[in-house]
């Protein structure tokens, strides 16, 4: 009896060690999840920016961005519902909540209905939710992860969604229309802070609130001012932290402790493609890549918990080395384009015949000053990674991040 009562015991045992390991492998996602989306930025784009990088380093190629050393690769088809060629809204939406939907609509289907994004569910399962831009937190693509408007322009109805959420940290330049489109309503800064956020400008408000209040939100420095189109920060200025810098701040808030998700966008990729910028181009994508460097340095100190998926919206601007009267032996000569745009940049900024005549002479094509169909590049490494290889689709980003 004393033998069989042992051999129960021991199976009991067994069993329950079973499935406390089951328990621990069963886990569908990531502790830790960053979703960085490069607005605009198609394959091309890499493409160039590594170009660049190359030639600053005395090659012709060889040197790479940190996303595309990540070891699963593939592509993103982007199409809305009713068109070809998408937009930030309704490829942000079909990102956040993995439905596509109409041209323009953000948060919400054909119908008005809403459209719940990711960050929703992660939330309620007890993960901190960070949502970043380089551009206003109430742009499309940040607001696809927390808003549902009929009207993407409306940046001060999409601001009144931020306490909704309940996220806790926000981050960006700061808002499209501060006191609505009428320029009567009260600031942004005011109506969130009365609605449980702290309204912080530039890191050392940020630093100074960030032990002592639950919620938060960073704006730059620069969107401060009273003018109500001076907090569009269409580049960084001397008191502007950079993306990466951005980054860390909110890593430092959300800490490691609990899980969490951050959504970081390189917003400003697309503003400069739409212009064909192409050294402020490169220069964003790069800004872009070493906020992706920041979540990777997260990554190595947390390799089993930590997945990180690089995408885009869509592609904006068409661009692509070699255009033209480009032949196969032409070679890209970025030192000497470089000192070009050094030298005659406020020129080109405000000529677009002379930018155009600055990109033929550079061999650096862009077909379009608007977004492009094509497919988008995706990198991703850690927890789940090989998900994201081959050829997905922008809906398909929600349920793979969720691991249903
Ligand atoms: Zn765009």
């Amino acid at each position: 009896m004393k033998k069989i009562i042992l051999i129960i015991a021991a199976i009991a045992m067994a069993m329950s060690l079973n499935s406390c390991q089951d328990k621990k492998t069963e886990s569908p996602r990531a502790k830790y999840i960053f979703l960085m989306i490069g607005d605009g930025m198609g394959a091309s784009h890499v493409a160039v920016a590594e170009s660049y990088l190359s030639a600053k380093a005395g090659k012709i190629g060889g040197e790479q961005l940190t996303m595309t050393q990540f070891p699963y690769y593939g592509t993103c088809t982007t199409h809305c519902l009713d068109k070809t060629i998408t937009c930030s809204a309704a490829s942000g939406t079909a990102i956040a909540s993995g439905q596509k939907t109409l041209y323009s609509r953000l948060g919400c289907d054909a119908d008005f209905n809403r459209l719940e994004s990711m960050a929703f569910p992660l939330k309620e399962e007890g993960y901190k939710i960070g949502i970043m831009s380089s551009v206003p937190i109430t742009h499309a693509t940040p607001a696809a992860f927390y808003a549902s408007t009929p009207d993407r322009g409306d940046g001060y109805g999409i601001m009144k969604q931020i306490p909704d959420s309940g996220f806790d940290f926000f981050g960006g330049s700061g808002f499209e229309d501060m006191f609505g489109k009428d320029g009567q309503q009260l600031g942004a800064d005011k109506y969130l802070e009365q609605h449980g956020y702290e309204v912080c400008f530039g890191p050392e408000e940020f630093l100074a609130a960030a032990d002592t209040c639950e919620r938060i939100v960073f704006c730059q420095q620069k969107s401060k001012a009273e003018d109500a189109k001076a907090y569009v920060s269409e580049e960084a200025d001397a008191e502007d932290i950079t993306l990466a810098e951005m980054l860390q701040l909110a890593i430092d808030y959300l800490g490691d402790e609990e899980p969490f998700f951050i959504m970081c966008e390189g917003g400003d990729i697309d503003w400069e493609s739409h212009s064909s910028y192409t050294m402020p181009m490169i220069e964003k994508v790069i800004s872009f890549d070493n906020a992706i460097a920041v979540a990777y340095e997260f990554y190595k100190a947390h390799p089993e918990e930590t997945l990180i998926v690089v995408t885009a919206d869509h592609e904006t601007g068409g661009v692509a080395i070699g255009q033209g009267e480009s032949w196969s032996n032409t070679f890209i000569d970025w030192i000497k384009i470089e000192e070009e745009w050094e030298k005659n940049k406020e020129k080109y900024l405000q000529d677009s015949k002379a930018n155009r005549e600055f990109n033929e002479a550079s061999h650096i094509g862009w077909t379009t000053s608007y977004h492009t169909g094509g497919a988008v590049p995706v990198y991703s490494i850690g927890k789940g990674a090989e998900k994201f290889m081959g050829r997905i689709d922008n809906a398909d980003i929600k349920g793979k991040i969720l691991g249903k």
